[in-house]
C-alpha cells in the first residue's frame, strides 16, 4: 500500500514530533498537512506542509479534509460538528464523537461517571444559585471550572471560602461551568494509553508530574509509587480506553490522594506532555505510538528501558522577545527546542529529557537536573533597551 497523506489539526511542537514520526514511515505516510494559524508553526519546520488558519475554521477543516487521507489532531479545541460533517471525505482518529465528550469537562466528567471510572464529585453550574448549593454539598474549598477551552489551569478558579464565591463567578463570564469537590492528592500522576482502530490496547507504565502554576514542569518516569498504584492506576487507564473506544494515543491525568485512591482527573484526546520522555526511554515514543494507532498498525513496545526524567525548558517570566539558544552537551541528556522564535512568560520552548545510565537511580538524575537546569534557563538575547 502506498502512504497516506496525514492532516493534522495543530502544528506545534506536538504537531512537530507526530511529523517527525511520520517522516520515518514513509511507507505509511507520504506527507504531512498541517493547519495552523502561526506561520512557520513547529510542525511546518520539521517539514509538514501548512494550511494558515484558525484551528475552527471551517473552509480550512474542509480545505485540510479534501487534501488529506486521514486526520488526527494535537490539539483539542476543534470544532468536532465541522469535523463530523467532513468524515466522509477523510477519515478521522479519534473521532468526532470521542473529541465532543472530552473536550468539554462536563461531558468527559459524566461519561467516566457512567463507565464507572474514578472520579471527584462534580456538577454543572448553570446559576450562582447552584454554585451556592454546590459549596455547600462539596464544602471548602471546590474547584470552579469553565468546561471547555481551558488548558495549563487557565480555566480553573479555586473558591476557598464564601467571600470568593462572586468573584469565582464573574472571573468566567457567564461560561459554561462545573462545580468539582477538591481532592486532596499527594500526586500527580499520568497514563499514557494507546488503542488502535482495531481495538487493541496498550499503557506505558506509571509516570509522576510536578506542576508549577498548573503548567507541566517535571515528568518523573516511572512514579516513584508503590507497584500497588502502578498497577491500579493502569488497570482505570486500560477501562477508559475500553470505554472510551477512540482509536490514537491518549494522556490520562489522575489523581492519588492521600489515601491512595486514583481518580482520574482529565483525559486528553492525544498526544500528551508528560509522554515526552518516551522520546528517548521507550522503543517506541507516543508519536510513532499515535501514527500507529489511527493507521490500524500493531502497537509498538511501551517499555521503559531506563528511568528517566522529562524536564520542560519555559519562557521566562521576566521578558518577551527573543532568546539565547540553548547549548548542551551531556552525555545522556536530550535537548529537543521547538522552534519558536519568541519566548513569551511560561510559553513551552522545549524540553530535556535525562535518562539513567546503568546503575542510575531516580535520585541521581535528579540530581544531574539540578546540576544543570541554568545551562537551560530562557535567557534574553539582547539587554532592554535603556
Ligand atoms: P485541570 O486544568 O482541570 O487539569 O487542572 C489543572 C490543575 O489543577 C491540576 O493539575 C491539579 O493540580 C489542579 N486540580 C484540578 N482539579 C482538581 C481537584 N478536583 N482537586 C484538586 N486539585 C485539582
Amino acid at each position: 500500500m502506498l502512504g497516506r497523506i496525514l492532516g493534522i489539526i495543530g502544528g506545534g511542537q506536538l504537531g512537530m514530533m507526530i511529523t517527525e514520526a511520520a517522516k520515518k514511515m514513509p511507507e505509511n505516510i507520504s506527507k504531512i498537512i498541517v493547519l495552523d494559524p502561526t506561520k512557520n508553526c513547529p510542525a511546518s519546520q520539521a517539514g509538514a506542509e501548512q494550511i494558515i488558519a484558525d484551528f475552527k475554521d471551517e473552509k480550512a477543516i474542509q480545505e485540510l479534509a479534501e487534501k488529506s487521507d486521514i486526520i488526527t489532531y494535537e490539539i483539542e479545541s476543534g470544532d468536532s460538528d465541522v469535523l463530523k460533517s467532513v468524515e466522509g471525505k477523510s477519515e478521522i482518529n479519534p473521532s468526532p464523537e470521542t473529541l465532543k465528550i472530552i473536550q468539554d469537562k462536563f461531558l468527559q466528567k459524566t461519561f467516566l461517571f457512567e463507565n464507572k471510572i474514578p472520579i471527584a464529585e462534580f456538577i454543572q453550574i448553570t446559576s450562582l444559585d447552584d454554585l451556592q448549593k454546590g459549596i455547600k454539598k462539596f464544602g471548602y474549598p471546590v474547584l470552579l471550572k469553565a468546561r471547555r477551552d481551558a488548558y495549563d489551569g487557565r480555566g480553573n478558579f479555586k473558591i476557598n471560602s464564601q467571600e470568593e464565591i462572586q468573584k469565582a463567578y464573574d472571573y468566567f463570564h457567564k461560561k459554561n461551568l462545573m462545580l468539582e469537590k477538591f481532592v486532596p492528592f499527594k500526586m500527580e500522576v499520568s497514563v499514557i494509553a494507546a488503542r488502535n482502530t482495531r481495538g487493541q490496547i496498550k499503557t506505558y507504565p506509571l509516570v509522576e508530574n510536578i506542576h508549577e502554576d498548573n503548567i507541566l514542569r517535571e515528568t518523573i518516569a516511572p512514579a516513584r509509587v508503590s507497584k500497588e498504584i502502578s498497577d491500579k492506576s493502569e488497570k482505570i487507564a486500560k477501562d477508559t480506553m475500553n470505554v472510551l473506544k477512540g482509536a490514537g494515543v491518549f494522556g490520562i491525568e489522575m489523581f492519588v490522594t492521600v489515601n491512595d485512591e486514583i481518580l482520574i482527573n482529565e483525559i486528553a484526546p492525544r498526544v500528551h506532555n508528560s509522554g515526552h520522555h518516551t522520546l528517548q526511554s521507550s522503543e517506541t515514543s507516543q508519536f510513532e505510538q499515535h501514527l500507529r494507532a489511527i493507521l490500524g498498525l500493531d502497537l509498538g513496545s511501551v517499555k521503559l528501558a531506563r528511568p528517566t526524567i522529562m524536564y520542560n525548558i519555559l519562557g521566562s517570566r521576566k521578558f518577551k522577545g527573543e532568546y539565547q539558544p540553548i547549548k548542551i552537551s551531556e552525555p545522556n541528556v536530550y535537548l529537543k527546542m521547538y522552534g519558536k522564535k519568541i519566548s513569551k512568560p511560561q510559553r513551552k520552548l522545549g524540553h530535556v529529557n535525562l535518562v539513567a545510565k546503568e546503575g542510575e537511580t531516580t535520585n541521581d538524575l535528579l540530581q544531574k537536573l539540578k546540576a544543570i537546569k541554568d545551562k537551560i534557563q530562557i535567557k534574553e538575547l539582547f539587554a532592554p533597551q535603556k
